[in-house]
């Protein structure tokens, strides 16, 4: 969220800043597939897997540090708040059976002519500064399959401005109870992802139906059947926020979605800031995230905002 949003929310129109739902979008529970039998869920994880994994840099934006950092951790002593710049990545995973799925969604097409994308009134002002660098468009282009699902890490606007490059019908995965939370600013914020959802089908909702335990995750889904691909249950930073694990062909990947939004926070396990609605809830999901990864000698873990080389450069 960058300082212009966040001053929207909390300094203009104070009348429309009552809380209420982001969007009505339909929501139908995920119904995934059985998860794969193993004795041995977390030896499997450590072995290559099916699926290509490519890190894409969908946009540029900013946000304030202290929405990025929890600036109270006595490890972030040495940080200091301000605009700090951010990336929107696009994670794309090609499975060679089930398809493209990609973690997130970017920025759509129509941004890099310079249409607005979904954003609609005074959200408009606050996306003009979100400087688009490869479309989600050209990131499905190029995968050379068809798209099989979008993995949306949580709710926020940022996640879903690419939406509108996906074709309509899509499974479009959220974490339990994602669209239901209460907020201040949604209403600001529901024409613009209404924009961002039209003409999709009902969002797929991992509701702890076939979820099963994952090392530390207690509710973890085996999206494709095969072990391959799992959503992980991550609440704290939204109610469900999700993170994902991918067992790719140079070992397991993880992508902690905006659970943590720094490499700094991730290597310092500090949670995110002021974007983050339950900071107890969040800072035990990210612990959770840290010991699967303790079990996963090779694991490769992308943040919510920040790829390496490329990002946020805290380093406090
Ligand atoms: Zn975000």
């Amino acid at each position: 969220m960058s300082v212009r949003l966040s001053l929207l929310l909390s300094v203009v129109l104070p009348g429309l800043l009552t809380a209420c739902v982001v969007t009505r979008h339909p929501v139908t529970p995920a119904q995934v597939p059985a998860a794969t039998q193993s004795a041995d869920l977390i030896a499997l994880l450590n072995t290559p897997g099916p699926i290509v994994h490519s890190a894409h840099l969908s946009a540029r934006w900013s946000a304030k540090l202290s929405g990025l950092v929890n600036l109270d951790d006595p490890q972030a002593v040495e940080l200091k708040d301000g605009d700090t710049p951010i990336v929107l990545p696009v994670h794309r995973l090609v499975h060679p059976s089930a398809g493209v799925f990609v973690v997130d969604s970017g920025v759509e097409r129509d941004t890099l002519q310079g249409g607005r994308g979904p954003a609609r009134g005074a959200v408009t002002l606050a996306t003009k500064s979100v400087v688009p660098v490869e479309p989600l468009g050209d990131i499905l282009a190029s995968a050379g399959a068809p798209i099989a699902g979008v993995l949306i890490t949580h709710m926020h606007l940022d996640h879903l401005l690419g939406l509108q490059d996906v074709p309509p019908g899509t499974p479009i995965y959220v974490g339990a109870g994602e669209t239901t939370a209460t907020g201040r600013g949604n209403r600001l914020l529901r024409r613009t992802v209404n924009a961002a959802l039209d003409g999709h089908a009902p969002l797929r909702e991992l509701d702890g139906v076939g979820a099963v335990p994952l090392g530390p995750i207690a509710q973890a889904y085996d999206l494709v059947g095969d072990g391959s691909l799992w959503a992980l249950s991550t609440p704290g930073h939204t109610p469900g926020s999700m993170s994902y694990l991918a067992r790719t062909t140079e070992g397991p990947v993880l992508f902690t979605g905006d659970t943590c939004h720094t490499i700094w926070g991730w290597e310092h396990n500090v949670t995110p800031g002021s974007f983050t609605s339950d900071q107890a809830m969040n800072a035990k999901s990210l612990s959770a995230l840290k010991a699967l990864a303790e079990l996963l000698p090779g694991v490769t873990v992308y943040v919510g905002h920040e790829l390496d080389g490329e990002g946020t450069g805290v380093d406090g």
